[in-house]
């Protein structure tokens, strides 16, 4: 079991310690090499999506990993990572990955709540601690994606397919529960892998 962080800028390491806390093996991803070795799931950290995005494209990383995430890895998509991931983004004519079907309204705060810490109501994990940190949202959900948190009536965390991208930082809140939630998904689709290639 061995999970990619996206590690070219942003909290990365705030991820790979709670995957740590976890006792699961993480790989940070820097170059293209570093995706050579099979994973079970890809996180992208929170930074800012706008560097994220030119780095990727700078050091041969967009196109696999975009072609990854299609074929189904599980990906846990916070903030930066929502928007590399938002088939759409308010008011821009780039978009990244784009593998969501969402779109999304970077800074969306503005910048007087920059920074601000909720609990909320999280599908079926009841209330979790969220941190938000000029964070998008997501102001249109597409066909076939299910949103899974709501604050103060935008919609900050949405899956679609194997794709779980959240406005907030759950690694820096110290509650375990939706990397854990994460960790057995990529643990199920690993172990569907396997039975298909048994076939
Ligand atoms: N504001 C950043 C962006 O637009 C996201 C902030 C974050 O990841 N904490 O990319």
């Amino acid at each position: 079991m061995k999970i990619g962080i996206l590690a070219v800028q942003g909290a990365f390491a705030e991820h790979a310690a709670v995957l740590g806390r976890l006792d699961v093996a993480c790989k940070e991803i820097r170059q293209r090499g570093d995706l050579e070795e099979p994973l079970d799931g890809l996180i992208l950290p929170g930074g800012e999506s706008t560097v994220q995005g030119k780095l990727l494209r700078a050091l041969g990383l967009f196109e696999p990993m975009r072609e990854m995430i299609q074929s189904g890895l599980p990906v846990l998509a916070t903030c930066a990572g929502m928007i590399l991931l938002a088939g759409e983004i308010e008011g821009q004519g780039t978009r990244y990955f784009a593998t969501m079907p969402m779109t999304v309204r970077r800074n969306a705060y503005g910048r007087q709540l920059g920074s601000f810490r909720v609990e909320a109501e999280f599908a079926d994990a009841g209330k979790i601690p969220m941190t938000f940190i000029r964070a998008p949202y997501v102001t249109r959900v597409g066909e076939g994606a299910l949103t899974l948190a709501k604050v103060d009536g935008h919609v900050v965390a949405v899956r679609f397919k194997n794709q779980v991208a959240l406005s907030f930082h759950p690694e820096l809140d110290g509650d375990l529960r939706l990397h854990r939630r994460f960790v057995s998904m990529c643990r199920e689709r690993t172990a569907q892998a396997e039975r298909q290639a048994l076939r």
